[in-house]
C-alpha cells in the first residue's frame, strides 16, 4: 500500500521484490542521491537470492529463525494478496542453495525452530519433494538439529509421499488456510482446494504425520448465512485445533475481491487493515452487527482457558510424535524462565490448574517426544486469553459507534444504498 506512506514524505520508496529494487537503492544511496522511487513489476528468479546475513541477528533474541524456499502460489482464492505480489507461478530456490542457508543457520549454533516463510510451501510439489530428499540426509548427519514448520495448502493431505517427507525431515508444524468450513463460502472465494475432501478428515490426516495444525478462518463471505461464527467453533473443536487464527474478512488493495468490491461500490476504505481487531472495510452481504456479534462471540468461547487447554491436549493426543530425538540445545535460562511462568499462572494460579497437571503429566506419559511442544502451545493461550480481551473491547466500540451514527439517520430501509456507505465510511473513519 505505498500511496498511504507516500502522503508522508518519505525519501526513498523501495518496491517490488528485494533481489531487483535493493541494489538499485543501495547505488542511489552509494551516489549519494537523498530521494529515490525504485519499482519493479518483474518476478525475480530467486535462484539469485543470496544467503541472508544471520550472523548479523543477535539470535537469541528470536524464538524462531526465517528461511524461504519459494514464492507464489498456483491457487486463485478471491481474498489473497499473495498471488498478487508474487503471482501464481512458483518460483523455487535450488536444494543446494537453500541448504546452504540451513548450514549457515548451524554453523551459528542455532539448534531451535526453523519457520519455512513460505505462503504455500507446497506450491511446486516436484521441487518441494526434491528439496526434502535432500534435506533429509541433511538433517540425518547432522543428529536432526532443528524443528521446522510452514505454510500449505490443505491439498497436502492428498499426498501421503509428501507429508511422510515433511515428518522425516522434523517438520512439526504446518499452517493451513481453512477460512470456512461452509463449503458455499469456499466457493464463493475461489477456494475450491479446500472442497474437494472432506476437511476434518484432511486435517487429522495431516497431523497425525506429527504436523500440528495451526489454521486460519474468516467470517463474512458474501452469501454466509447466519450462525457461521459457531460453525467455525464447532469444527475448530471436532477437529480439533489449538490454534484458530480468526478473523473478519478484509479485502486487501489490488486482490480479486477488492477489484469486484469496487466495481460494485461496496468498499468503504481503499485500504485495509488485517489486524484482529478491526471492522471490514466494505459492505458485507448480511448485517454487520450480526457478523461482528458472531466474531466477538466466537473468539470469546475458542479462547476460554478450559476449552483452549482441552482443545490443545486433544490434538496433542492425536497427533503423531516426530519420528527422532533432536540434538536441540539444553534449554537456556530464557526458556526455563519461561516455563516457571507457565507453571505459576496455568499450573498454580488459574481455576484449569487441575486439568493443567492432569493433562501435563498424562502427555509426558502418552506422548514422552512431545510433552514441550505442547507445554509451549498451552503458553501461548496466555496470549489469547488477553487477546480475546482487546478483540471483543475494540470491536464493540467500533460498532458502538456505527450503530450510533446509523441511529442518528433515517430508518436503514428508508436509506439510499449510497447513505448507508456514506454512514459506513464516517464510522470507519471515527
Ligand atoms: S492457497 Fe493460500 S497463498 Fe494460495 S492463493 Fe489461496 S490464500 Fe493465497
Amino acid at each position: 500500500m505505498p500511496q498511504e506512506v507516500q502522503g508522508f514524505g518519505v525519501d526513498y520508496m523501495i518496491l517490488g521484490e528485494g533481489e531487483i529494487t535493493l541494489p538499485m537503492f543501495v547505488e542511489a544511496l552509494e551516489r549519494g542521491e537523498p530521494q529515490g522511487h525504485f519499482t519493479t513489476t518483474e518476478k525475480p528468479d530467486v535462484t539469485i537470492t543470496p544467503i541472508p546475513r544471520y550472523e548479523l541477528l543477535e539470535m537469541d533474541a528470536y524464538d524462531n529463525m526465517s528461511v524461504q524456499f519459494s514464492r507464489g502460489c498456483p491457487f486463485q482464492c478471491e481474498f489473497c494478496d499473495i498471488i498478487v505480489l508474487y503471482g501464481r507461478k512458483p518460483r523455487t530456490k535450488s536444494p543446494e542453495q537453500f541448504l546452504a542457508e540451513l548450514q549457515r543457520l548451524y554453523d551459528l549454533g542455532w539448534r531451535r525452530s526453523v519457520f519455512l516463510v513460505d505462503d504455500n510451501f507446497i506450491g511446486n510439489k516436484r521441487n518441494v519433494k526434491l528439496l526434502l530428499k535432500e534435506l533429509k540426509t541433511w538433517m540425518i548427519d547432522r543428529s536432526y538439529p532443528f524443528f521446522l514448520n510452514t505454510e500449505a495448502s490443505v491439498d497436502l493431505a492428498q499426498d501421503e509421499e509428501l507429508m511422510e517427507l515433511m515428518s522425516e525431515c522434523n517438520f512439526n508444524a504446518v499452517f493451513l488456510g481453512i477460512e470456512t468450513p461452509d463449503t458455499d463460502s469456499l466457493a464463493v472465494t475461489k477456494k475450491f482446494q479446500n472442497t474437494r475432501d472432506p476437511l476434518i478428515e484432511s486435517v487429522q490426516k495431516i497431523m497425525r504425520y506429527g504436523l500440528r495444525v495451526t489454521a486460519g478462518f474468516i467470517i463474512g463471505f458474501d452469501g454466509e448465512k447466519a450462525g457461521a461464527g459457531e460453525r467455525v467453533i464447532k469444527f475448530v473443536e471436532e477437529t480439533p485445533i489449538a490454534l484458530a487464527m480468526f478473523s473478519m474478512l478484509q479485502a486487501l488493495p489490488d486482490t480479486a475481491l477488492w477489484h469486484r468490491l469496487k466495481k460494485e461500490g461496496r468498499l468503504l476504505d481503499e485500504g485495509a487493515n488485517i489486524n484482529q481487531t478491526t471492522l471490514m472495510n466494505f459492505v458485507p452481504s448480511r448485517p454487520i452487527e450480526a457478523i461482528a456479534q458472531e466474531y466477538i462471540q466466537a473468539f470469546w468461547e475458542l479462547y476460554d482457558p478450559q476449552r483452549y487447554l482441552d482443545r490443545t491436549y486433544r490434538q496433542f493426543l492425536l497427533m503423531g510424535e516426530p519420528q527422532h530425538k533432536t540434538s536441540l540445545r539444553r534449554p537456556s535460562w530464557v526458556v526455563i524462565r519461561a516455563m516457571l511462568t507457565i507453571f505459576w499462572r496455568q499450573g498454580i494460579m488459574r481455576k484449569t490448574r487441575w486439568s493443567f497437571w492432569v493433562y501435563l503429566v498424562h502427555m509426558m506419559i502418552a506422548k514422552p517426544r512431545n510433552w514441550q511442544h505442547y507445554l509451549s502451545i498451552c503458553a501461548l493461550g496466555e496470549h489469547f486469553l488477553e487477546y480475546r480481551q482487546l478483540v471483543r473491547s475494540q470491536i464493540e466500540a467500533q460498532l458502538a459507534a456505527y450503530l450510533e451514527l446509523k441511529a442518528s439517520q433515517p430508518e436503514p430501509d428508508a436509506l439510499e444504498s449510497d447513505q448507508v456507505k456514506a454512514i459506513d465510511q464516517k464510522t470507519v473513519a471515527a
